[in-house]
C-alpha cells in the first residue's frame, strides 16, 4: 500500500531520551523545558521574531483573528484545506472568497480590491503547497484600505521567498504541525507575528489570557505538551535531509512526467516540497487515473476538493477557477523514503491512463 503521505519518524530511542528530560522532572506540560527549547530552535531556524508553539495549526487561525480583532469580513481563498475557512465561520465572521490564481493556485491578489467592502477588515490568505502568494501586491492592498494580512502557512515550513522565510510575512503567519506536514510534532504548530505587542497578546491568548493571578484577555488554551516538543526536537534536525530527499522524488516525478501540468513555482522562492500536486485536463481524466491507481493499492488525494466556496454550509459564492481547478487536481504520493521504482510505477499508471 503506497499512501499519499507517511509520516517520518525519528529513531525511537532517540525519541524516548529526549522525553526522559521532562520525564525525569515530572514536568510533562505547560511551558516545559522541551517546549522552549524548541521555540527556540524553530525561531532561529526560520529567523522570526516572535512564534509560539501550539496544539495545532487551526487554533492559531482562531487566535490570530481573536488577537487583531477581526470580527467581520474576511477576504480569503477558496483554495485550501477546509480549516482556513472554518477558523473564520467559529470566529464568527464571514468568509469572502476571491477567486485564485491559475497559476500559483493561491488567491488571485488582482481581484482582492474589487471583494473590499466596509465590513472588510482582514485577508487570509494560504501559501498553498507551499507556494507564496503575492504578497507585495497583498501588502499593498492592506495598506491601502487598513486592513490586516495573516497567512495560513501550514504547507510552507522552511521555503523561503525573496530570502526571508515565508513565514516571516503578514501581521501574523501560521503553521500546522500536524503528521502530515512536512515538519511534525505528531499534533502541533505555531504562530508568528512581527509586532512585539501582537505577540505579548498571542502568548497570554495560549494559555487561557492570564499570568498566574493577573487576567488580561480572553484565551484558549493553545499550549502543547513535551511529549510533542520531543517529537519536533527529534525530527527538527533532520528537516533539511527530508526537504531534500523529496527534492530529489519531485525531480523523478519531473523527469518521468515532463508534459503534465502542475502549479507554477515561483523563481524567487525556496520550496520544501511539501506536495507533489497535477492537474488532469479533465475531472473524468483524475477519476479514471485515481481508479487504476487504487488497484494498485495507491491512493493519491484531491487536494484541495471540493472549492471552499462551494462548502455546504455557507452562502454559496462564484469562484470558478477555484471550482475548475478543485475538479482535477490530485496530489502524488511524495515522501521521504518512497522509492525510485513506486515512483515509476506511479507515473507510468498515470501516463498510460490520460
Ligand atoms: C493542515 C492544515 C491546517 C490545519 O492544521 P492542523 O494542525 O491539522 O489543525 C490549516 N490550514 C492548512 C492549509 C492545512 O493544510
Amino acid at each position: 500500500m503506497i499512501n499519499v503521505t507517511k509520516t517520518y519518524l525519528p529513531d525511537f530511542d532517540e525519541y524516548c531520551s529526549i522525553l526522559k528530560r521532562a520525564w525525569d522532572k515530572s514536568w510533562i506540560t505547560n511551558n516545559g523545558e522541551l517546549v522552549q527549547e524548541l521555540e527556540y530552535k524553530l525561531k532561529n531556524f526560520l529567523n522570526v521574531q516572535h512564534l509560539f508553539y501550539t496544539s495545532n495549526g487551526t487554533v492559531v487561525l482562531q487566535m490570530a483573528l481573536k488577537a487583531l480583532n477581526i470580527t467581520q469580513e474576511v477576504i480569503t481563498t477558496p483554495f485550501s484545506y477546509v480549516a482556513t475557512t472554518n477558523a473564520i465561520l467559529w470566529e464568527g465572521c464571514k468568509p469572502v472568497f476571491v477567486d485564485i490564481d491559475p497559476d500559483s493556485l493561491c488567491i488571485d491578489a488582482s481581484k482582492i480590491e474589487a471583494a473590499i467592502t466596509d465590513k472588510t477588515q482582514a485577508i487570509l490568505a494560504t501559501h498553498v503547497y507551499g507556494i507564496p502568494c503575492d504578497t507585495e501586491a497583498i501588502d499593498k492592498i492592506a495598506k491601502r484600505y487598513g486592513l490586516k494580512v495573516i497567512y495560513d502557512a501550514a504547507h510552507a515550513f522552511g521555503v523561503t521567498y525573496k530570502g526571508k522565510s515565508l513565514l516571516s510575512y503578514g501581521d501574523i503567519s501560521t503553521c500546522s504541525f500536524h503528521a502530515t506536514k512536512i515538519f511534525h510534532t505528531v499534533e502541533g504548530g505555531c504562530i508568528i507575528a512581527n509586532d512585539e505587542q501582537l505577540a505579548e497578546r498571542l502568548l497570554l491568548q495560549r494559555q487561557f489570557g492570564h499570568i498566574y493571578d493577573d487576567y488580561y484577555c480572553v484565551g484558549i488554551n493553545a499550549k502543547n505538551s513535551e511529549f510533542h516538543a520531543a517529537m519536533g526536537l527529534c525530527v527538527l534536525p533532520k528537516i533539511n535531509e527530508i526537504i531534500a530527499a523529496r527534492k530529489t522524488i519531485s525531480e523523478w516525478y519531473d523527469s518521468l512526467m515532463p508534459n503534465i501540468k502542475r502549479p507554477q513555482l515561483n523563481g524567487e522562492a525556496q520550496y520544501n516540497y511539501s506536495y507533489y500536486p497535477i492537474i488532469f485536463n479533465t475531472e473524468s481524466e483524475l477519476l479514471k487515473v485515481v481508479a487504476h491507481l487504487k488497484e494498485q493499492e495507491i491512493s493519491g488525494r484531491r487536494y484541495f476538493y471540493p472549492s471552499l466556496n462551494e462548502l455546504p454550509f455557507i452562502e454559496k459564492q462564484s469562484c470558478p477557477v477555484s471550482e475548475d481547478i478543485s475538479s482535477r487536481v490530485l496530489c502524488l504520493p511524495l515522501y521521504h523514503g518512497l522509492s525510485t521504482s513506486d515512483v515509476k510505477r506511479i507515473s507510468y499508471c498515470i501516463l498510460n491512463n490520460l
